[in-house]
């Protein structure tokens, strides 16, 4: 089972700064090759930068070429929820934390093998952590 992590708004934007509230919490989307991590090759893993969950690893992670960071797989699927998304007259896969709901991006069908699947995801709702 997932734990939930349940804020309020305004709990999250102080804690988030507004950068990362907007994305986060109202699904923006970072300016392409932009982010911290699109370019970023360091061994380790990516955290939900809401609350902490691990979410994707370094070995899953590669380069898509459209500016943010991209991964061909989740650590667990049932980490990250997916909701269909039909913004800006397109039809996508919305992908959020299945913690606490943070907005991450969108999960394609284009990605690469063994899963076919790209998760395209903004910097600002990853952190980072180092592998020990
Ligand atoms: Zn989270």
């Amino acid at each position: 089972m997932i734990k939930r992590i349940e804020k309020t708004e305004a709990e999250w934007l102080a804690e988030l700064g507004p950068e990362r509230y907007k994305i986060l919490r109202q699904c923006s989307t970072e300016p392409p090759f932009t982010g911290k991590y699109w370019n970023h090759k360091e061994k380790g893993s990516y955290h939900c930068a809401g609350c902490g969950a691990v979410l994707f690893t370094s070995d899953t992670k590669y380069d898509s070429g459209s500016g943010w960071p991209s991964f061909f797989a989740a650590v667990d699927k049932k980490s990250i929820r997916e909701l269909p998304d039909t913004s800006y007259g397109m039809y996508r896969t919305e992908i959020k934390c299945a913690a606490c709901d943070g907005h991450l991006g969108h999960v394609f069908t284009d990605g690469p093998k063994p899963t076919g699947l790209r998760y395209c995801v903004n910097s600002a709702s990853i952190e980072f952590r180092p592998a020990p």
